[in-house]
């Protein structure tokens, strides 16, 4: 389709601890508007990627040795990460990450700190989390250490949505999470992504799910892309299905 090329990965290169190459020339599209998989196992390079987009690599001792990395045409490389939010681009971590000893409505609130857009919208937005969110707002007054881990995820998702992104990069939100939870939160992201129009490049080891949700997908192998393709002709390659879907 034609739509507006957001993030373009091209040719990246990352070594860890200047020795370690763990990303072999990786390149990527995100289009305006998409949701697109960043599909693999264990160790293939998927966090690596976003991490590098996101400029998180230097308190791991990795760097990004060749490529470049652009957003709407700008090179980002050397942007930092609240930097990067400004520009509209926000990355949830592995792992959930929310602030333990603060309330579910409190770590939603941290999510708006970069905004000088005033209090009002900032409450309109947070409405918009809880419609897309019903669960986050019955927990809105837990402390989001009590919460669950799926409740956790759709923390962090909602914490992202009101730095009113325009892309949000996903890494494995079905990590740890019950079949269920992970079909109930990809059709969440989907919902964001059709009602908000917000893009999303989301890293995923549950090929199954990430295909039926994503219109795209790469497929990462030690740190090189091996096919990428529309999500419904993945779904329906051979080889994805014998290696990555399980079924023959
Ligand atoms: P996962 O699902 O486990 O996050 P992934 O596809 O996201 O897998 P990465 O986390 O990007 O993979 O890791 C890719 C490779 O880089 C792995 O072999 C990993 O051991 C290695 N690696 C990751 N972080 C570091 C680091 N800080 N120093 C050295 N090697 C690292």
């Amino acid at each position: 389709t034609g739509a507006e090329t957001l993030l373009e990965v091209n040719n990246v290169e990352v070594i860890y601890n200047h020795v370690i190459l763990v990303l072999k020339g990786v390149s990527l599209n995100v289009p305006k508007g998409g949701i697109t998989a960043l599909l693999g196992g264990n160790g293939a390079g998927k966090t690596t990627t976003l991490k590098a987009i996101s400029n998180l690599l230097h308190s791991e001792r990795g760097e990004v040795t060749k490529g470049s990395i652009k957003y709407k045409g700008e090179e980002v490389q050397d942007l930092d990460p609240a930097k990067l939010v400004k520009k509209g681009v926000i990355q949830v971590m592995e792992g959930r990450h929310c602030f333990e000893h603060l309330t579910v409505e409190e770590n939603l609130m941290t999510g708006a700190y970069t905004r000088n857009d005033g209090a009002g919208a900032v409450a309109a937005d947070l409405e918009m989390v809880y419609s897309y969110f019903p669960r986050l707002r019955e927990r809105r007054k837990s402390q989001a250490g009590y919460t669950s881990g799926g409740e956790q995820q759709m923390c962090a998702i909602g914490r992202a949505l009101m730095s009113r992104p325009e892309t949000i990069l996903l890494d494995e939100p079905s990590m740890g999470l019950a079949p269920q939870l992970v079909e109930q939160i990809f059709g969440i992201v989907k919902a964001v992504n059709e009602g908000e129009g917000v893009s999303f490049l989301l890293a995923e080891q549950n090929t199954n799910v990430a295909l039926r949700f994503a219109h795209y997908g790469y497929i990462l192998e030690s740190g090189r892309v091996v096919m990428d393709g529309p999500a419904a002709d993945l779904r329906e390659n051979p080889d994805v299905k014998e290696f990555y879907l399980g079924v023959g």
